[in-house]
């Protein structure tokens, strides 16, 4: 008897960065005095602004003191900073939302990861092309996806290609599915779904009984205020959508962690299921961490935080104004950390990675690690050091 769950011998290869963490070393170990700038990393590198320090500081202090002190906090995360998100992400756009429909959590990661198990295992899942890669391997690893065929699809799953010919904005699914991920600002093209197109996918799912796994880790760095930054403004969506925010790209939390998820209670059973299954498997964010992103949402806080997120777009724009000037196609970047690069003469995403790294010791990533449509794209983050990054666009310009 195998005891082993086959389903993760399903899993495609090993994980992108990894692969191209292989691929670093390896040229480091042939080039001794390399010089390599990475425009790959989907990591913020700027520091955690001082209001939020200050926050912690002061819940550590509390820590210390028998009075203050605290332990297992309520498994949904604390009142104090479920009013601050709803305070500062909702109702200053307009948005009604329930506190109790706030699950402050760990990640993204985890929580896009984790609501797959509140489905059947034959529900039949729509999912970006291309995306990032956590939505497809957590429904391979419950056995939902089928088999990869060889054009790198994988058997069960309906792809909403999201391309260059379409404006990055995917029709509704051919064949009927039961969930429906979208991602927006999306990662990796830095593009952003329009109002229309999310409203088409929200009476879609109504009509047919669906639900939409709302993706919006990067919705601080909309820079347009039109465009929406919640599904929640998209009439109907009350009814059929879960939202995943993040605090890792909106405040340098990548290593804080610490995130929150919105499951409405139009939504019924599955809001109690999310309940359920976060009291049982989740034991709650560390206090400091919770005072932490409460700090964000202060005055100071805010405009810090929008302040180092300038800086990283400010490095996206200047991205975006250099490769177009040497006649480049190039998309996102506008309201998102993603420089989405469309390859000339059809060059293979992972053939390119090599190429630029051998002529200009330049690191980004390919984009067929994204999904099948992402191939003939490469991925360059405004994440990096400002004055770095102009040297890898300087040598792009002269070397390439
Ligand atoms: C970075 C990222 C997240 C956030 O993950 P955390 O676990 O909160 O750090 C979620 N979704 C996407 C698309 C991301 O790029």
């Amino acid at each position: 008897m195998n005891i082993l769950n086959t389903n993760y011998d399903l899993l495609p290869g090993s994980y992108l960065f990894s692969t191209i963490a292989k691929k670093i070393k390896e040229y480091q170990g042939t080039h001794e005095n390399a010089d390599i700038i990475r425009l790959g990393i989907g990591d913020v590198t700027s520091p955690i602004i001082p209001a939020v320090i200050e926050a912690m500081h002061k819940a550590v202090n509390e820590m210390g003191v028998k009075w203050t002190f605290r332990g297992y906090g309520p498994e949904q995360g604390y009142d104090f900073l479920r009013e601050a998100i709803i305070r500062g992400e909702y109702t200053s756009r307009g948005i009604d939302i329930d506190p109790d429909d706030v699950f402050v959590s760990d990640g993204s990661k985890c929580d896009v990861a984790n609501i797959q198990e509140l489905f059947s295992a034959d529900a039949k899942i729509a999912i970006p092309d291309p995306v990032y890669p956590v939505y497809l391997d957590s429904n391979v690893m419950a056995g939902r996806a089928g088999t990869l065929q060889a054009d790198g699809h994988f058997s069960e799953v309906t792809y909403l290609a999201s391309t260059a010919e379409n404006n990055f904005q995917p029709d509704l699914p051919k064949n009927p599915v039961q969930l429906i991920y979208l991602c927006s600002p999306n990662n990796p093209t830095g593009t952003v779904l329009s109002r229309e197109t999310l409203q088409k996918f929200v009476d879609y799912a109504n009509e047919t009984g669906a639900i939409i796994l709302f993706d919006g880790a990067y919705n601080c760095y909309i820079r347009d205020e039109n465009l929406p930054h919640s599904i929640y403004e998209i009439p109907g969506a009350r009814t059929c959508a879960i939202e995943f925010r993040s605090f890792s790209k909106t405040a340098g939390f990548t290593g804080v962690r610490c995130a929150y998820t919105i499951v409405p209670h139009e939504l019924g059973k599955l809001r109690s299921m999310w309940n359920r299954r976060q009291c049982t498997k989740f034991n709650g964010v560390s206090y400091v961490t919770q005072r932490a992103a409460e700090a964000i949402y202060t005055p100071e806080g805010w405009e810090q935080t929008k302040a180092v997120i300038s800086g990283y777009m400010e490095t996206a724009t200047m991205i975006r104004k250099e490769l177009s000037s040497c006649g480049y196609t190039v998309f996102g970047g506008e309201h998102a950390p993603y420089i989405w690069w469309k390859l000339p003469d059809g060059e293979k995403s992972f053939d390119f990675f090599d190429r630029l790294l051998a002529t200009c010791e330049v690191v980004g990533t390919p984009g067929s690690g994204f999904g099948p449509c992402g191939e003939g794209y490469f991925r360059l983050t405004a994440f990096g050091d400002h004055e770095q990054t102009k040297v890898a666009l300087q040598r792009i310009k002269e070397r390439l």
